[in-house]
């Protein structure tokens, strides 16, 4: 078993299951993430009998990094699992630290008819022990402490559910990776049910939308998802999760040239959140050779800014961080996969 398997809870349960103690989980649990030992045998508090427990059934492993693309705002980096699937995870350069994007699955289910990842239907879910890899193999690779983290990557992070709820657990706890909840942030493109199970669990940890269109008309058009949850659905979903946490939401609105970007979709949009606890980011469309979508030119994104901002709504448009290097969800290992190289 893979040490980063674990959430604590299950490590203590583990161990005490094995005859050892509950406040070994911990000493372990600091050993690898607090001083960055990843050899049992140099853990000098632990006692003989549990190193040569640990050696024997234990990995301490994360993932390998197979291929990195270099910017100045954002480096993009190709993983390989055990069974040899691709993902990728991007980390960025913000003037409040470093934020890392991870996947959630290899490949992706919802079709969206604009993303790369979901061009490969997904093979599967990542375990926890992936998602936790993603982190620690870049702020290894960097030697860098990472801030902040986006589940934004390849894959819907709410149809691997319980694999995010456990990594929710090990990303906030103090004696793990240890990042605040507010410093996480989960983009689904609306799962309705698990709104409300993610509002139920009333943590601090961000939630953003994939929203895209402001009707379901649009929405039915660029993402199959909305066939099974309408537009109206996901808004109340939303008023639900904010009731329970009084979190503001974030509403991604990707600007795809003369599908969404009309000013009749910037007052509908406005229509449809004023007065709510949400805030719009517009993301420039980064465009893919496999898609004949555009991306919308600067002077309509903002007056489609312009017209949010002048009906009150909350709103700024993205930087664009990774658009040069492949960046969007997918494209990494999209091109890789196209030039045969991996
Ligand atoms: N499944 C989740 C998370 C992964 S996608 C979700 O839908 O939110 C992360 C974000 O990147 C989504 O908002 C997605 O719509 C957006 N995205 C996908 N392809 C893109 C592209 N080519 N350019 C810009 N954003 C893109």
């Amino acid at each position: 078993m893979n040490i980063y398997d674990f959430t604590l809870d299950e490590l203590e349960k583990y161990l005490i299951e094995n005859g050892f103690k509950k406040y070994n989980a911990t000493q372990i649990i600091e050993w690898i993430y607090e001083h960055k030992v990843y050899d049992f045998n140099n853990m000098t508090n632990l006692s003989k009998k549990l190193i040569s427990f640990c050696v024997e059934n234990l990995q301490i492993k994360d993932l390998n990094i197979v291929k990195v693309e270099k910017s100045p705002l954002a480096n993009k980096y190709l993983l390989e699992l055990n069974d040899h699937n691709k993902i990728e995870c991007v980390l960025m350069n913000h003037d409040y630290g470093y934020s890392l994007c991870v996947s959630s699955q290899v490949g992706c289910n919802m079709g969206c008819s604009f993303c790369e990842s979901g061009r490969l239907k997904k093979v599967r879910d990542l375990t926890l022990g992936e998602l936790v890899g993603q982190v620690i193999c870049v702020s290894k690779y960097e030697n860098i402490r990472i801030d902040s983290i986006v589940v934004m990557g390849i894959g819907e992070p709410f149809d691997n559910f319980n694999n995010i709820k456990r990594f929710i657990s090990v990303v906030t706890n103090n004696k793990m990776i240890n990042i605040g909840q507010r410093h996480l942030t989960i983009s689904t493109c609306g799962l309705v049910p698990k709104i409300y199970e993610f509002a139920d669990m009333e943590t601090g940890v961000n939630l953003a939308i994939s929203l895209h269109a402001p009707n379901n008309e649009i929405r039915d058009r660029i993402m199959k998802v909305n066939h099974a949850y309408k537009i109206e659905e996901v808004m109340k979903a939303l008023d639900y999760y904010i009731s329970k946490t009084n979190r503001r939401v974030t509403i991604e609105y990707i600007m795809l040239a003369g599908i969404n970007d009309s000013d009749e979709c910037a007052y509908e949009l406005s229509k449809l959140i004023n007065g709510k606890l949400m805030y719009v980011n517009l993301i420039p469309y980064n465009e893919t050779s496999n898609f004949n979508m555009k991306r919308s030119n600067d002077f309509k994104i903002k007056s489609f800014y312009d017209i949010l901002k002048s009906n009150n709504i909350n709103v700024t448009i993205r930087k664009e961080m990774g658009g040069n290097l492949s960046a969007a969800c997918g494209q990494l290992r999209a091109s890789e996969e196209g030039s045969g190289k991996c």
